[in-house]
């Protein structure tokens, strides 16, 4: 399947529920789910209605897949992945997807939504462990360190960045220097440190059909 190139806060929309795919508009009162807390379309309301055992499931499996940006082939992968490891698959996967690289440059507050961590990540700006990546799926582990690659470090568009995204709270798995502009691995997180709003063993009833 192709990525949505559709508008963002429809997404949103449909999952009702902030996805965070914006930058500074999420966190503002422009934020679509704030104004419309409808499901797009000419029925909407209809759709919202319907909240078959089926239907829950879906939408948390596609509330999930969209707040981190991955194709949907990728996300049966990283469920595959979960559910052979050890522990509660559904917890397992939230913690896989934490662990992309381009989430953590998002967390870290060097870019504004995970697509433009991706975007960034791509061309070159970041370093891992010290050596260049552009590999946005890239998944990472504790003591691993993620860096502001040196040629990027003067860069107005990071520079900016990181100023816009300052005030963010980043979170306790992570040791974030914003003056090396370095993001270093302590662990990866447990549930309880993944703030997104989701009941992940929907996903797994959704894949365990
Ligand atoms: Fe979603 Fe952000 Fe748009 Fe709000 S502003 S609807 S959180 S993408």
């Amino acid at each position: 399947m192709a990525r949505y190139t559709g508008a963002s806060c429809r997404l949103c929309r449909r999952e009702n529920k902030k996805l965070f795919l914006k930058g500074d508009r999420c966190y503002s009162d422009k934020c679509a789910v704030v104004r419309r807390a409808t499901v797009p379309g000419q029925h909407g309301k209809a759709r919202a209605r319907k909240t078959s055992e089926y239907g829950l499931q879906l939408r948390a499996k596609q509330s999930t897949r969209r707040y981190y940006g991955v194709l949907e082939s990728q996300f049966a992968t990283y469920y595959d992945i979960a559910s052979r490891k050890p522990g509660m698959a559904g917890e397992n996967l939230l913690r896989i997807l934490e662990s992309r690289i381009d989430n953590i440059v998002y967390r870290a507050g060097f870019a504004s939504s995970r697509k433009e961590a991706r975007q960034l990540v791509r061309h070159n700006h970041f370093t891992l462990n010290g050596e260049k990546v552009n590999i946005p799926s890239i998944l990472l582990k504790a003591g691993d360190v993620v860096a502001v690659a040196n040629s990027s470090k003067n860069s107005d568009k990071i520079k900016a960045v990181v100023e816009a995204n300052s005030a963010r709270p980043t979170p306790k798995w992570m040791d974030v220097s914003k003056d090396q502009l370095t993001a270093n691995i302590i662990e990866l997180p447990n549930r309880e440190d993944i703030d997104f709003d989701v009941e992940e063993h929907l996903i797994v009833e959704y894949y365990s059909k």
